[in-house]
């Protein structure tokens, strides 16, 4: 069986704070790490029952698509993009919403929204930390001022479930914006909770590609002669599409960056955690709304920087499609053209890769001992055996000599 130290030591952490929020933060609190991840550490006893449900919800342990109870005979299914009702681009009504959202500003609008037509009462989602200026953190939006106060990517670690129990103590209707993972977490908590299927009301993410380990962040900074502790404010991107990457210090210093100038020219700086790498879910299988960026061939126009934000929307579920056509009607939204999972493959090329190479990738880990997540219904085995054999022995014989190098350890930084 394995343990929340297994899940550290062999990389598979996340940091999505669920663990420590099950215990309320008695006996697991997230720490950084030597490698500056988030990470969870056992500080007291944890009853064996909330053992035992960390361990099934942990989103490195299991890992589901969207809920049977959610679909109905209007979904469809994409072996790559999962289930889906509707694919549209859209972005927010309002200028100033679209223009500090990351992309088009679809979510930050549709919490807006659900906020101001009383469809909840707040937003769980993350804003940039005050403490680690180049991490997010949890937050709990009640109005307009503070979800735009949050809106955009937080490319650091961000752990958005730490006080999950105490948000569900409010006994309030919520929606939740969180990466693939930290949906995969709360849903699986579900289980075990009944609350969070009574207070959930919504479930939105984005298409995550991974986030920055704090030691590419601390690099990047240093490569550009800015002193990491003196780091006051770090914006990655919104104020535009993407948006520049804006720096702020202690001395009263401004820095901005292009989307490029951070991910790297053909994104070589684009360095993961080993989770990330191996991510069987990070189109957000099971939320009702995923938001992503509308961009051919993968990346923004290198030319075109600053242009109008604008999102493509994938809606999964009944519940997801109806608040989209209500935030439309009653003007919060503004949708354009019908989209398709193959024009999705189009601005998303590494996310199809991720999918084709997610199984070989858990085989080559299995074979080297490691224990790997429950991925029932991600159909990712079935993908990687739709690909030729050698491309199956190549990324299982590549990760596998990845954890022989020790690149697979202790949430150590992937290179490649
Ligand atoms: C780590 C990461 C990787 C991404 N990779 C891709 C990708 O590969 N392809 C792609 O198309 N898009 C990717 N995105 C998503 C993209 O940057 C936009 O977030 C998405 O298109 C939604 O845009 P928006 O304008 O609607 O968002 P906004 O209106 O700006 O709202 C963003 C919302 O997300 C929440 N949020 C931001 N960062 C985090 C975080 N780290 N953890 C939890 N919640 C957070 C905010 O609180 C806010 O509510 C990534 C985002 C992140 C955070
Ligand atoms: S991924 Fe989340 S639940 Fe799992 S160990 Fe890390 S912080 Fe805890
Ligand atoms: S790539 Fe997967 S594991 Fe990594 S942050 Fe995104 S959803 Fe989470």
């Amino acid at each position: 069986m394995v343990s929340l130290s297994d899940i550290v030591e062999q990389a598979m952490c996340i940091g999505c704070g669920l663990c420590q929020g099950i215990s309320r933060g008695h006996g697991v609190m997230l720490e950084k790490s030597a490698n500056g991840f988030l990470v969870p550490r056992v500080t007291g006893n944890v009853s064996l029952q909330d053992n035992a449900i960390i361990l099934d919800c942990c989103p490195s342990c299991t890992l589901n698509t969207l809920p049977i109870e959610a679909r109905d005979e209007q979904t469809r299914l994409d072996p790559i993009w999962g289930y889906y009702r509707r694919i549209v681009h859209g972005y927010a009504a309002d200028d100033s919403t679209r223009f500090l959202g990351a992309s088009g500003g679809v979510l930050s609008a549709l919490a807006i929204y659900l906020l101001e037509s009383e469809q909840i009462d707040f937003i769980l989602h993350a804003r940039a930390s005050d403490i680690e200026p180049t991490f997010g953190e949890a937050c709990l939006s009640f109005n307009r001022e503070q979800v735009l106060q949050a809106a955009g990517s937080r490319y650091g670690p961000t752990a958005i479930l730490v006080d999950i129990r105490e948000v569900l103590d409010r006994g309030q209707r919520f929606a939740v914006i969180g990466k693939p993972c930290d949906i995969s977490a709360l849903r699986n908590y579900a289980h075990h909770n009944p609350a969070v299927g009574r207070q959930v009301r919504f479930w939105l993410t984005l298409v995550c590609g991974g986030f920055m380990p704090p030691a590419g962040t601390t690099q990047f900074l240093r490569d550009h002669s800015i002193d990491p502790g003196q780091v006051t404010k770090m914006r990655y991107r919104g104020h535009g599409f993407p948006g520049p990457t804006h720096i702020e210090t202690t001395g009263g210093d401004q820095f901005d960056f292009t989307y490029q100038d951070f991910w790297g020219a053909d994104y070589k700086r684009f360095t993961l955690p080993h989770r990330c790498k191996i991510c069987p879910d990070s189109v957000g299988e099971m939320a009702d709304i995923v938001a992503a960026d509308p961009w051919p061939g993968g990346g923004p126009d290198p030319n075109n920087l600053e242009a109008p934000g604008n999102n493509v929307i994938l809606c999964r579920t009944s519940v997801g499609e109806g608040l989209l056509k209500r935030a439309a009607a009653d003007g919060a939204l503004v949708l354009g053209a019908e989209g398709s999972p193959r024009l999705l493959n189009d601005y998303q090329p590494h996310q199809v890769a991720r999918k084709y190479t997610a199984w070989p990738r858990l085989l080559g880990l299995k074979a080297e001992g490691r224990w790997v997540p429950k991925t029932a219904g991600l159909r990712i085995q079935s993908l990687a055996e739709s690909m030729d054999r050698q491309f199956q022995t190549d990324q299982q014989d590549g990760m596998q000599k990845r954890v022989r190098q020790g690149k697979a350890s202790d949430a150590l930084v992937s290179d490649d």
